[in-house]
């Protein structure tokens, strides 16, 4: 399939990789294959090679470059920004606050360091899908260790006042961690002049290669590793590096800032045709999360009445050559359940099953956009028909 030609609108799920990207890798993959650790001429190479891309990943957040941590994915920078900021404490006893509407990659540590004895909040969030930064104000605690609030949520897109939750944090004594890897690429994030101690990121999100990310550490941060062994990474992730992966991660970072300012006016702009497109084509949908302040390429739509069809309308648009999602990727292997975000929006469980994620990437054309908002209206309007009168909720347990 040529990506480039597909009407693929699941770019929060995951990216294609640029082109540029992938032949910067190529070298690193077959020819330059040298372990970074090694003294010889191979291994100084791919050294020379990993620096640049660390360098890079800095310039892409105002970071330096040795803030800057490699890990497998996204999810691992997350466990090891949560595991490692209460490691180089003892989680008993230790107190962490995080929002409702988090990805698993942080929840499910939060729930992990709670087994272990570290207290947990969880700031609730308002209908659009944003913390109340007063709210932060009254959860923090005099132990409490560490504050990770996302940038921007992967479900409905919204984005988060992590500038003004951090200097909160900041204020009492915590360290703040944020959740970057929607964000990363997509709007300009600055950990010169944020109050940010920790910024998850992953490649594949901003047209990067799958497997690979980054965890910014400011310098004086005490962290532990979660993975210990020769001693790569500063000692914070041992392992071989990654060197294709990495360098795929840096050319991808460095192609996402030069091209930032003028790829959120294309985006946003057809973000906007679809939404408002939308509202006057399908009677009864409604977009989900704060209108202005998301993500740049995010659109999360709802259709009353018809909540519990999500997964039949994602089915008949896949028909029809075009891929959305109805959720996060990682919420779909749990089928229809009801969205733990949408829940924290006050959704009823039933309103908060159903949803249709369309999220633009760099590949993405107008022509492919008005073919999307030709197709929708009328495979809204089928389902309508089939299921009038009657409300069905199917599970749909196929989709991984
Ligand atoms: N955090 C957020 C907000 C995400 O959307 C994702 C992936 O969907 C992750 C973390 C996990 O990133 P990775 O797929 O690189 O493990």
């Amino acid at each position: 399939m040529n990506v480039a030609e597909a009407a693929y609108f699941d770019n929060a799920a995951t990216t294609p990789l640029d082109p540029r990207v992938l032949e910067a890798m190529m070298s690193f993959a077959c020819g330059a294959f040298g372990n970074p650790s090694s003294l010889h001429a191979y291994g100084r190479e791919a050294r020379e090679a990993v620096e640049i891309a660390r360098g890079q990943v800095a310039g892409l957040i105002g970071a330096s470059s040795d803030e800057i941590v490699f890990t497998a994915s996204g999810t691992e920078a997350d466990n090891l920004a949560l595991i490692g900021a209460v490691g180089a404490y003892t989680a008993a006893g230790c107190h962490i606050i995080t929002s409702a509407i988090e990805h698993p990659a942080v929840l499910e540590t939060c729930r992990f360091l709670q087994q272990s004895g570290a207290q947990i909040d969880y700031l609730p969030v308002d209908s659009e899908g944003i913390v109340d930064p007063s709210s932060l104000e009254c959860a923090l605690r005099p132990n409490t260790r560490l504050v990770s609030v996302m940038a921007a949520n992967n479900v409905v897109g919204t984005l988060q006042p992590i500038a003004e939750l951090g200097r909160i944090a900041r204020a009492h004594g915590a360290l703040f961690h944020t959740d970057a890897v929607q964000a990363a690429g997509k709007i300009p994030l600055d950990v010169s002049s944020r109050p940010i101690d920790l910024l998850s990121l992953s490649a594949h999100k901003l047209h990067g290669p799958k497997g690979v990310g980054a965890l910014f550490v400011r310098s004086g941060v005490p962290l532990s590793p979660i993975i210990r062994g020769g001693g790569q990474e500063r000692g914070l992730r041992s392992a071989t590096e990654n060197v294709p992966g990495i360098v795929g991660l840096g050319c991808a970072v460095e192609i996402a800032k030069a091209e930032l300012p003028q790829e959120t006016r294309r985006v946003v702009a057809l973000r906007d045709l679809i939404v408002d497109t939308l509202a006057e084509t399908i009677p009864n949908s409604y977009l989900i999360g704060s209108r202005h302040c998301r993500l740049p390429g995010h659109v999360c739509l709802g259709f009353a009445g018809q909540e519990g069809e999500a997964i039949r309308l994602l089915l008949a648009l896949d028909e029809a050559g075009i891929a959305v999602s109805s959720g996060s990727a990682c919420s779909s292997i749990h089928g229809s359940e009801p969205s733990h975000v949408l829940r924290a929006m006050g959704f009823d469980p039933v309103r908060a099953r159903g949803s249709l994620r369309i999220t633009l990437g760099r590949f993405n054309t107008e022509e492919q956009v008005r073919h999307l908002l030709s197709v929708l209206p009328e495979v809204v309007a089928g389902l309508r028909s089939i299921t009038a009168g009657t409300t069905v909720y199917p599970v749909n347990r196929s989709m991984v």
